[in-house]
């Protein structure tokens, strides 16, 4: 080799060199580009984390309290997987089944209508749409077609579907007052239970004169939480003008 080829060859070897070290750099530096803007790009492709609940909205059924069930408003079809039920056994051995927000309340108000020398009792508060078949039936039998027709809702239009209705009964003197036509009989007390009912979240259903289609029942009250309780008892409205 002479040395004009071995100083050729050195230079070769060198600018080879070179230029596959730039490569690297080139290639590096637009990888490390490259990975950046992927960063970047799932950055913001990724779904903000959903504020923390707290304990309570974790709790907090995802259930509409001031649902409108009637003759004119069908349960809705998914009502029955969304709610959760909680299952009593009232004074005359009968198990019943209420929503758990609107029975927790329920207890509430029982055990402060106590201190007052008010004892009341749950008669029936969820009813099944075959439920209230049998309600119909029972009706007809005890009181005729025309009675059980005006008291009693066609299944599938009972408030009852919805966990949030409950019928009341009383303890009187230690005495058990169960039948409709006997629960009547005691104005003075139903008027002050009726009182309480809102600051537990409760409204009388159907008040007397009431433009809702049902007649006047003392025993048969809902849950709507006390917000809208009391939204209402204060201005007279039944759950469907205030919901209009
Ligand atoms: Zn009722």
């Amino acid at each position: 080799m002479t040395a004009k080829t071995r100083k050729l060859t050195v230079f070769i070897v060198i600018t080879v060199l070179l230029i596959a070290a730039g490569t690297v750099f080139i290639v590096r530096q637009a990888n490390m580009r490259h990975s950046r803007e992927e960063e970047a790009e799932e950055m913001a492709a990724e779904p903000e984390a959903p504020a923390p609940q707290t304990e309570e909205e974790q709790d907090a059924p995802d259930i509409d309290y001031l649902i409108l069930v009637d003759k004119n408003h069908m349960l809705p079809d998914d009502w029955e997987e969304k709610i959760s039920l909680v299952s009593t056994v009232n004074s005359v051995g009968d198990e019943v089944w209420t929503e758990e927000t609107a029975y927790d309340a329920y207890l509430k108000l029982k055990d402060n209508l106590a201190q007052e020398g008010i004892y009341v009792e749950l008669d029936s508060a969820y009813r099944s749409v075959a439920d209230q078949q049998k309600i119909i039936d029972d009706f007809t039998e005890k009181y005729g077609e025309a009675y059980a027709h005006t008291y009693a809702s066609e299944p599938g239009t009972s408030e009852h579907h919805t966990g949030l209705a409950l019928d009341l009964y009383l303890i009187v003197d230690g005495n058990t007052v169960y039948e409709n036509e006997d629960l009547v009989q005691y104005p003075e007390i139903w008027a002050r239970i009726h009182e309480k009912l809102p600051d537990y979240g409760f409204i009388l259903r159907y008040p007397e004169g009431n433009s809702s289609g049902y007649p006047y029942e003392p025993w048969h009250i809902r849950y709507v939480g006390i917000e809208a309780a009391k939204e209402m008892t204060e201005n007279g409205l039944t759950l469907e003008e205030y919901l209009n």
